[in-house]
């Protein structure tokens, strides 16, 4: 079925929002939004794509945020198919692409399990489209062959992180932390010691896709300290491509490309 079908009644469309700007929205997205009778609708999609919606839609804020407004997931789930078996066309709207540290999947396997019809729209993922928007590729011809994205909502010694930063080290791909603000000091720590080279660049993309956004530029050893003050919600990227940041903040990192490879 094409992603441009006609949304049914009494069904669910997980549509990936991009990140920020509702111009990053993918076609099928914005068409999804359009028809929905009820938009469940989370804190990082871009709240422009609203205004597409119908003016009698029904739009339900389910934001997850850790000291404000928080609807639990099994509720989410609950609410997808409470609002299908009404008969209602639901699109469920969230930042970036809903598979990517998402929580996408667990919505599908609720509607399938209620046996609701559901679609996926996917969306351009901010691991990807934000450090484009600071002027970084995750890949680059001659410079680096892959790139890993990873979640910093907990420190790399805590009992809950399954990653293994050695590893990562070692991997000699791009870093594209997402969910990390808070614990980049210990990350970049984790990375250090694992052997990673001090002087490695690294970028803080802030905001991605809003006016307001920030790129913060460092080393790996000073990009903890150098974006402390950005406001989340931020990407990091740190590896070669890092240096092709276009810093809003000429605070820190001042070198040119030549410089820095
Ligand atoms: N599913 C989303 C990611 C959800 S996890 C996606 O594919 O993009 C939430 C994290 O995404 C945030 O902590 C941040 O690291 C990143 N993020 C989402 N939107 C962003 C934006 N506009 N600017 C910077 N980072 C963003």
């Amino acid at each position: 079925m094409s992603s441009l079908a006609p949304l049914l009644p009494g069904s669910v469309a997980l549509v990936g929002g991009g990140p920020g700007d509702p111009g990053l929205m993918t076609v099928a997205g914005r068409a999804a939004v359009e028809q929905a009778d009820v938009l469940l609708v989370d804190h990082l999609a871009p709240e422009g794509a609203l205004a597409w919606a119908r003016e009698e839609a029904l739009v339900v804020d389910v934001s997850k945020l850790p000291r404000g407004a928080f609807t639990p997931q099994a509720r989410i789930n609950e609410l997808l198919v409470e609002h299908a078996r009404a008969g209602r066309r639901v699109v469920r709207l969230k930042g970036g692409d809903g598979f990517v540290f998402g929580r996408g999947m667990e919505e599908l396997l609720a509607c399938t399990e209620a046996q609701v019809e559901v679609r996926v729209i996917p969306g351009v993922t901010s691991s990807v489209a934000v450090p484009a928007l600071g002027g970084i590729p995750v890949t680059h011809r001659g410079l680096v062959q892959g790139f890993s994205v990873i979640s910093g909502h907990v420190p790399p010694d805590h009992p809950d992180s399954t990653l293994d930063y050695a590893a990562l080290t070692r991997s000699g791909t791009t870093l594209v932390v997402l969910m990390g603000v808070a614990t980049l000091p210990a990350i970049t720590a984790a990375l250090l010691d694992a052997g990673l080279d001090p002087d490695t660049p690294a970028a803080v993309v802030a905001r991605g896709g809003h006016p307001d956004q920030q790129v913060v530029r460092a080393s790996v050893t000073e990009i903890a300290t150098a974006a402390a003050h950005v406001d989340p919600p931020a990407v990091t990227v740190i590896g070669a491509v890092a240096a092709f940041a276009t810093s809003t903040d000429t605070a820190t990192d001042t070198r040119t490309l030549e410089e820095v490879f």
